[in-house]
């Protein structure tokens, strides 16, 4: 392969700045950019995410190029700090930090204390005049370090770790004393020695040298590898891995650290936020083993480091125009930043963020609107409890509103079983003491996510608000057993197993036994307001697809401004409904099919008003009839013989008819307009269904006495010659123009065609020649015939394509433009060379996927029209489609 080779592989602080993210991560890139303005980080290098991919290609070896840029990069930094790594009297320690070009919280590996020996340690105790804090380090390196580099279980450590807590009864690991840990170090270094028949590494040059390799390693762990692939995150060749000089926030009361937000991440508020923990080191606060207080406490604290850390993150924000999370430690009184990076936020708090920056003058609307994630919207549509229901509950315990939403579901203890019962269907709150990387297949598959332990930047609380999932973190009332599976609220002595239900309310923090019923949520606020900004920049319209007034109205209230699909075949599925289409597939004759269809004709008309009524003048497009009829007629024996029953004929009768209509490939079969060309009878009732609900709303609406404007559009399915399309379409418009003359009425309508059969794109030409008056490209069946992939076979081998990178997105998911795309710009350029204002849209799936809104918006389609839950989706990606090519040009 040919790739621009460079030789540089690390880089100081110094040489970086924030548009260098693909060669020194976001970290790297972020570390040397506040280098630059002037704040307080502690220096160090980062060694490129190309060195990492060296790395890998070459079967795990660090090159002797990168050997020497690493030693030089270190004898600077020991310069600078004047200390030297591994050093007896004056030791330097540092950190060794993963950091992609995306950030992937918590996937990746860290060491931190890097350069401690059994010399060192002492001559770290004497430099700082604090012995317990040495050692204490100490066996915080060979903790780490034993976990991630030499591969020792994290429980060894612990179970050591305790077993010393116990004997010195002590609560905390800040009970314990000097000797104590001096203790601990000689259990791990000798528990080390017997797992891996090694000493524990004493060169801290080893150290480093192993610690680096962790690093580039852990690129490809298992929970990176699924973290990259839940978050669709592509392309990146590696990590890159910071060695920064150590500061310490746990040499005594005057040190702590902490993380802080320069807004809330859960809601937005433009507040300043965070927590942190006095004597203590960052993966305290991060692992949520220890509680940490509020920042706003600081204040009163330590005001001039209050004052100091303010003022820095006022200047970083401004600086990066966006919300930030930065990590911070005060060293004997010293504020230092480890990091600071856009913070990763709840959509709530994404949009209320971008708002407000929008207000404050800090970003133009086009910036707010390319900010928000469209699919995140999804979040935002979460459910939430019902007022009414939540008030009659009460809670059962209290925690911190770490992602909102409310979630439903029965307890589980472990994360596979999690994934597993949610595979089943089941509805799963995932409830632990604390969460960690392993468990994340588990979290995500969780409807909601329940902690004892930590804060609102644990690792559960951040992983959650990543994902959108409803989390309750840091409930200290809990006792989780996860070995015998309960749950014990101690102030309540309540006990709860394993399958019982539980309500959690993300926004609250608040825990309910049983089932409390949701509600769909509302557009409103903030949301409303960029929805607004993006109905200014988007150039297409958005439809919905909707089938029955209640989605239409839903539809409605995201903001869609017509129906572009409804199948008219859900319609036939209710009650007497269902029993009259079986009666019109066993009629033997024209005469008893006609019977039995006029049966269906005041349903599907009243449906039709409702959708009408419901539309209040945005235009409908009805598509007919559209499946095999054998979709109608029942499987099962016991439901034959009770249709059989039902209808009056006789079992073998049904039978027999079933058998008729089998078909080897169905969705290549006797469907579509294919029905209507040897049974015009289905569509002809049809046709009389819309139009004579449309007359009615025309006249008085018998829903609501308005008159309401109409502009019915009836759509061919599966049309693939233009003879198909003509014909139905001269049947339809002669029971249209009969109708209206007998209703002495004018209105607007129009007859149009799918574009889903291959074929039809290529006669796309002739068949508008043939008055098609709009196309809507139905991009299931257009994929399913383009790529000749079975839509309903396609779940056993699509993942494997798109995991080998066949097809780079599930192209039933994502429009393939490459294939499919190119059909639809030809019966795009035949079909509006005969009309150039042809009405073009997409009805498909993909017509809620942002990136087909964008393919659509560059070729000049009129509409989308996707699922009403994904219009606040479409409506974005279709202003962000619009600002991204108005600045391209
Ligand atoms: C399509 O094929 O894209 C379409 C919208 O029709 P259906 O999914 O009903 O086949
Ligand atoms: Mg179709």
């Amino acid at each position: 392969m040919s790739q621009k080779k460079s030789n540089k592989f690390v880089y100081a602080f110094e040489e970086g700045n924030r548009n260098m993210k693909e060669i020194l991560g976001g970290k790297g890139a972020n570390l040397a950019e506040m280098k630059s303005l002037g704040i307080n980080v502690p220096p160090g290098f980062t060694i490129s995410t190309q060195a990492c991919k060296i790395y890998n290609d070459l079967g795990k070896k660090i090159t002797p190029e990168m050997e020497t840029q690493i030693k030089t990069n270190l004898i600077n930094l020991e310069k600078k700090m004047g200390k030297k790594l591994g050093d007896a009297k004056n030791p330097l320690l540092v950190s060794v930090r993963s950091g992609a070009a995306a950030s992937m919280p918590g996937m990746m590996d860290t060491i931190l204390n890097l350069g401690l020996n059994d010399q060192s340690v002492i001559g770290l105790a004497e430099k700082t005049g604090n012995e317990r804090f040495a050692w204490d380090s100490y066996r915080r390196l060979i903790q780490m370090l034993g976990n991630v580099v030499l591969e020792i279980d994290h429980d060894e450590f612990e179970h050591i770790l305790e077993s010393v807590k116990e004997s010195k009864k002590a609560k905390f690991d800040t009970d314990l004393s000097t000797e104590d840990l001096k203790e601990v170090v000689t259990k791990y270094k000798a528990m080390v020695k017997k797992v891996t028949k090694k000493d524990f590494p004493q060169d801290p040059k080893v150290q480093l040298d192993l610690s680096i390799k962790a690093v580039f390693n852990s690129w490809n762990n298992y929970r990176a590898i699924r973290y990259r692939e839940i978050n669709n995150i592509k392309g990146l060749i590696g990590t890159a891995v910071n060695v920064q000089a150590m500061v310490f926030g746990n040499l005594g009361e005057d040190s702590g650290t902490g993380v802080c937000f320069t807004r809330n991440p859960s809601t937005g508020e433009a507040k300043f936020y965070g927590e942190y923990l006095m004597n203590a080191q960052g993966e305290d606060v991060v692992a949520g083993i220890r509680t940490p207080l509020a920042v706003s406490t600081l204040q009163k604290s330590n005001p001039k480091i209050y004052k100091e850390l303010v003022a820095v993150c006022n200047k970083v924000e401004k600086h990066y125009k966006d919300m930030q999370d930065m990590e911070f430690t005060i060293e004997k009184g010293v504020l230092y930043i480890l990091q600071a990076r856009n913070g990763k936020r709840t959509v709530e708090a994404g949009v209320k963020t971008a708002v407000d920056m929008v207000k404050e003058k800090l970003i133009t609307k086009e910036e707010a609107i390319l900010r928000i994630d469209p699919n995140q919207l999804n979040q935002l549509l979460h459910k939430q409890f019902d007022q009414k229901s939540l008030n009659k509950a009460e809670a059962i315990a209290q925690g911190l509103p770490a992602s909102p939403g409310a979630a439903v579901g029965e307890i589980v203890f472990n994360a596979s079983e999690t994934l597993s019962k949610a595979e089943k269907g089941l509805s799963v709150i995932l409830v632990r003491t604390e969460t960690s990387p392993e468990d994340i297949d588990g979290m995500h598959s969780a409807k909601g996510i329940l902690t004892a332990r930590g804060g609102m930047t644990s690792h559960a609380a951040v992983v959650a608000r990543g994902m959108g999932t409803c989390c309750v973190a840091g409930c200290p009332d809990l006792i989780i057993d996860e070995k015998k599976k309960t749950l014990t609220i101690k102030s309540k002595g309540l006990t709860l197993k394993e399958g019982d239900f539980i309500s959690l309310d993300g926004s609250t923090g608040k825990v309910y036994a049983g089932k409390i019923e949701t509600k769909e949520p509302e557009l409103s606020g903030n949301f409303g307001k960029l929805m607004s900004w993006a109905d200014e920049y988007r150039k297409i319209g958005i439809r919905t697809n909707a089938d029955t007034p209640k989605d239409a109205s839903t539809a409605r209230k995201f903001g869609a401004e017509g129906i572009g699909l409804c199948r008219t075949e859900h319609m036939f599925f209710e009650g007497p409904r269902i029993k009259a289409i079986r009666e019109m597939i066993l009629s033997n004759d024209i005469e008893s099919r006609k019977k039995a269809l006029a049966k269906l004709l005041p349903f599907q008309r009243d449906d039709f008003v409702g959708l009408f009524h419901t539309m209040e003048g945005f235009p409908v497009t009805v598509r007919f009839l559209d499946p095999p009829l054998h979709e109608f007629l029942p499987t099962n024996e016991k439901d034959i013989v009770e249709i059989s029953k039902e209808m009056g004929v006789s079992v073998s009768v049904l039978k027999n008819k079933i058998e008729e209509l089998h078909e080897f490939n169905p969705m290549l079969g006797h469907r579509g307009c294919r029905l209507a060309v040897t049974f015009p009878e289905i569509y002809e009732m049809q046709t009389n269904a819309v139009i004579e609900a449309a007359i009615l709303v025309t006249k008085k609406c018998p829903i609501c006495g308005k008159k309401h404007k109409v502009t019915p559009e009836i759509m061919i399915p599966l049309v693939a010659t233009t003879k198909e399309f003509s014909m139905l379409r001269e049947s339809v418009i002669e029971i249209v123009e009969k109708k209206l003359k007998e209703a002495k009425i004018k209105m607007a309508y129009k007859v149009g065609t799918m574009i889903e059969v291959p074929r039809a794109t290529m006669v796309a030409d002739k068949i508008v020649e043939a008055g098609a008056e709009f196309f809507s490209f139905g991009t299931n069946d257009l994929t399913q015939m383009g790529a000749g992939i079975s839509r309903d076979d396609a779940g056993k081998f699509l993942k494997e394509y798109v995991a080998k990178g066949i097809y780079e997105n599930d192209p039933f998911e994502t429009l393939d433009q490459e294939g499919v795309g190119e059909l639809i710009k030809i019966a795009i350029k035949k079909g509006r060379g005969v009309k150039k204002d042809l009405k073009i849209g997409i009805c498909g799936e993909h017509g809620g996927e942002p990136k087909t809104v964008e393919f659509c918006h560059k070729e000049g389609f009129s509409y989308v029209s996707c699922s009403p839950f994904r219009v606040p989706i479409a409506r974005l990606a279709a202003a962000q489609a619009a600002i991204k090519n108005k600045t391209k040009k």
